[in-house]
């Protein structure tokens, strides 16, 4: 697979499987001031900088009645991640949390999500503030902020329907 970077101690990673399932298309590009890593935010802040996202054709149309919110979910390809590591030592101190315990962008799918500020459209363009990623990062989807129909809180265990009551 060509990934950069070595393992770390107590660090383990799998054999990757030849077949893979999912058809994604990549529906634009991220523009962000990070080239590098290092610079890279690791959760984005909705008062960081102002980044454009691209939207490419035909996929432009699809922006239609997104200018109605200021609050935006982007799911975007965490490209440069290797995806082969099932325990990982972010500290590099000896110690290992499974993949699915860390916001990490190395995961087998590596999908990268954000709740960003929209802050202007520019035709097939975005501006928003609170990414995290790299520029040129692929984009995967938009999605407008929770909807009418999203539950307010998170059910008790009294509610009617909740397993086990
Ligand atoms: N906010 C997203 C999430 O929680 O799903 C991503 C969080 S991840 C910790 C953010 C880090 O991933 C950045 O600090 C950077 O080190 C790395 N990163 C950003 N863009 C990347 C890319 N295109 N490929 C690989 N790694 C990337």
């Amino acid at each position: 697979m060509g990934w950069e970077g070595g393992l770390r101690a107590a660090e383990r990673a799998v054999d990757w499987p030849d077949a893979a399932d999912a058809g994604l298309v990549f529906i634009g590009r991220i523009r962000t001031p990070w080239a590098d890593r290092k610079d890279c935010p690791r959760q984005g802040c909705q008062d960081g900088p102002i980044c454009r996202i691209e939207v490419f054709e035909p996929w432009a149309v699809a922006l239609k009645g997104l200018e109605d919110f200021t609050q935006v979910e982007v799911l975007y390809w965490l490209h440069r991640s290797r995806r082969d590591l099932v325990l990982q030592s972010p500290r590099d101190d000896g110690t290992t949390k499974g993949t699915f315990a860390l916001r990490s962008p190395v995961r087998p799918n590596p999908i990268g999500t954000a709740l960003v500020r929209l802050v202007g459209i520019e035709g097939p363009t975005l501006l928003v503030r609170g990414l995290d990623c790299l520029d040129g990062t692929p984009l995967l989807d938009l999605k407008p902020d929770r909807c009418a129909y999203t539950p307010l809180a998170p059910p008790k265990a009294s509610d009617p329907g909740v397993p086990g009551t």
